[in-house]
């Protein structure tokens, strides 16, 4: 466009200036020049030309230079504009090229000259990112996977290993009194016992990250609610040798929820703030009031979570390393917890410090009851 623009405003300024300089010679040499040039250019346009006028060689040299000169600067105008419209086309193609095949490592730069051709430039850039993006997601995913299934097949074989071995020690004879045959077939019932509750833990995982798992709302109090469960968790923490502090509010409070998958959620915060404390140490359950909603936390005084396993924690399957190595678990409370409380339009999130302790704090949104 500039250069469209740019092309007829030089032509025109050739032509006027090639017209003043023209008729100035011209005046120079002819004493009634201006008058005869109008009457030679009446002449030609009139199709009535006389050839023995000294004017028509000055027309005929102002058409010829003039023609000239509009001609060399369009062609250099021309060639201009399509090397600057030519060389982001190529680094386009270029571009395309290398997104066909996979290779993202590039930046398609902007073209600056060519105004029109900077959107396409970006447009392809952000494609390429995007694309980069991806890219680096299903690689994260894929190990995310690769972990998955590791952490799995971890976790099922040491049951199923306790269990083999034990089953080897009775046909083998090792257990050969009746109170040692009684002790293996106590341990192989409580390893079934764990690799049932990963089986359960792992259907219950899918069904809610299928969106399959289906829910019963209800208008629930609150606080009547976690008064109730508070007593049962009580003793259960007390048992453990830890503390319990509970501070409830002492107003109804509405919300709508599946009372079992909301206890689904508490129990893993309640059993983690146990498996994960110190010896003689708290566990604190607090309700309160927030804007439009009423906040649950749960907090205590144990191990805490390291900052890089922090962002990792509601991932399905995942453990922190103390975790792994001596603490009963598969890493799906949080994951489990997550969706649920999702699924009644709430929040989750978490505060910890290693060594330190940690808190979870439940968002959940107040109803007005009908
Ligand atoms: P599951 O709940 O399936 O029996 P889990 O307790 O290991 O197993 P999550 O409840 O999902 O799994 O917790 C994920 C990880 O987060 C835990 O393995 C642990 O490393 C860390 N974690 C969760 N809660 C706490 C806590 N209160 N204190 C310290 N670490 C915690
Ligand atoms: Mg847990």
């Amino acid at each position: 466009m500039k250069t469209n623009i740019l092309m007829i405003v030089i032509s025109a300024a050739l032509v006027i200036v090639m017209s003043f300089i023209l008729i100035f010679v011209f005046s120079l040499s002819n004493p009634d020049g201006i008058k005869r040039l109008t009457m030679t250019a009446r002449d030609v346009f009139s199709g009535t030309i006389r050839s023995n006028d000294i004017g028509i060689y000055y027309f005929i040299a102002w058409a010829f230079l003039t023609g000239t000169l509009v001609l060399i600067t369009c062609l250099a105008l021309s060639t201009n504009l399509a090397r600057t419209v030519l060389a982001p086309i190529n680094r386009l193609k270029t571009a395309a090229e290398n997104i066909a095949e996979g290779e993202l490592n590039f930046d398609v730069l902007t073209s600056e000259d060519a105004e029109e051709l900077a959107e396409l430039c970006d447009s392809i850039e952000k494609i390429r990112r995007r694309l980069k993006e991806n890219a680096a997601r299903e690689i994260e995913q894929q190990e995310e996977r690769n972990m998955l299934i590791a952490n799995l097949s971890h976790d099922m074989r040491t049951p199923v290993t306790a269990i083999k071995g034990y089953i080897e020690g009775i046909i083998d004879g090792i257990a050969d009194t009746p109170e040692k045959q009684q002790k293996y077939l106590d341990t192989i019932y409580s390893k079934a016992i764990v690799l049932e509750r990963l089986l359960d833990g792992m259907t219950e995982y899918s069904e809610l990250e299928l969106g399959r798992m289906q829910y019963a709302f209800e208008f629930v109090d609150i606080t009547e609610y976690l008064s109730k469960l508070a007593e049962e968790y009580r003793t259960e923490i007390e048992t453990h040798n830890l503390s319990f502090t509970c501070s409830l509010a002492d107003k109804e409070m509405i919300v709508l929820a599946d009372k079992n998958k909301l206890k689904r959620v508490l129990d893993n915060l309640i059993g983690n703030a146990i498996k994960y404390n110190k010896e003689g140490g708290n566990v604190m359950l607090t309700q309160e009031a927030v804007s439009s909603g009423v906040m649950i936390t749960v907090s205590d005084n144990g191990t805490g979570i390291k900052k890089e396993d922090l962002p990792r924690i509601f991932d399905g399957f995942y453990r922190g390393d103390s975790a792994r190595s001596n603490i009963k678990g598969n890493g799906l409370g949080l994951a489990i917890s997550k969706q649920i409380i999702e699924n009644h339009h709430g929040k989750i999130w978490v505060k910890s410090e290693k060594d330190e302790g940690t808190q979870i704090f439940v968002y959940l949104p107040l109803r007005r009851k009908i």
